[in-house]
């Protein structure tokens, strides 16, 4: 599942091809995409329109428009998009939308479990959509002491807040567990129980494995892909993340797979521990 580095490869992969060009042509071929909205009229309300920039803002790809309007683009589980010269993107049966642009580009919107949506936004509505859903940007603004205030009190398990969008914006299951791992904490450790030292920890953990996400051009694990089509390599570079058996790098011992609220956790049960004491 595309998380903020895989968003961001996504952003700085498309920007140079929609920012500044108009949209001559807009096909939207699932409903589910656009829904509770007509596809058809999605894309004629998309036509026309000049893009004046690509920006990311958690796992959201916002695409603002001349007219003020933004276009909102979450992947979800599998959605990604390519780039190609009008008319050259080979067919795909898990193609879901084609914008046609005047600098002779083709943008498609590629989703196999569809769970990817589109919204169309109207000047003024933006803020206050992402303000109810998303907390801090983690490699923006986001201070130690302020990652601490999102926590306390909070005895719900560190890896289900930071799971939740609210408490920082865009961490999935793969960075949250890396991070994790960097800030030597437990999955389950309550995130209210971290001791100053712990959050700075935290904070640095959760940004070291963003940047390395980002710089890696995110991780190619089944469906993700960078909009010229390549994959990235963050795959090589997980300390724990589908490493369960393996050696830690730190310390050795084999890696630990779990389930936490569900989602698959892997951790070093020697240097995460559960009690603040790791001798
Ligand atoms: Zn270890």
């Amino acid at each position: 599942m595309p998380e903020l580095p895989e968003v961001e490869t996504v952003r700085t992969g498309v920007a140079g091809v929609l920012e500044g060009a108009r949209i001559t042509d807009a096909t939207i071929s699932d409903p589910r995409l656009v829904r509770p909205f007509a596809p058809e009229l999605v894309a004629a309300e998309l036509r026309g329109e000049r893009v004046l920039a690509v920006e990311r803002r958690g796992k959201y790809l916002i695409v603002r428009f001349e007219s003020g309007r933004v276009l909102l683009i979450h992947l979800r589980m599998t959605g990604s998009l390519l780039v190609g010269d009008s008319g050259s993107l080979a067919d795909d049966p898990h193609r879901r939308a084609v914008l046609s642009l005047d600098n002779g580009s083709d943008v498609a919107y590629r989703d196999v479990r569809r769970f990817g949506t589109w919204e169309l936004l109207e000047p003024g509505e933006l803020q206050p959509y992402l303000r109810k859903r998303l907390g801090p940007e983690p490699l923006g603004r986001l201070s130690s002491r302020r990652l601490a205030g999102r926590l306390a009190g909070r005895r719900t398990s560190l890896k289900a807040a930071l799971l939740d969008q609210r408490t920082v914006a865009g961490l999935g299951n793969i960075y949250v567990d890396e991070a994790l791992w960097y800030a030597r904490l437990h999955p389950l450790r309550p995130a209210g129980s971290l001791d100053d030292e712990e959050v700075a920890r935290l904070h640095r953990g959760i940004r070291r494995a963003l940047r390395l996400g980002i710089e890696r051009q995110g991780a190619s694990l089944r469906d993700y892909a960078r909009p010229d089509g390549a994959s990235g390599a963050m795959q090589d570079e997980f300390r724990v993340y589908g490493r369960d058996g393996q050696p830690c790098e730190r310390c050795g011992t084999p890696i630990t797979k779990t389930r936490v609220g569900g989602r698959g956790t892997h951790y070093c049960p020697r240097c995460q521990q559960m009690a603040d004491d790791p001798s």
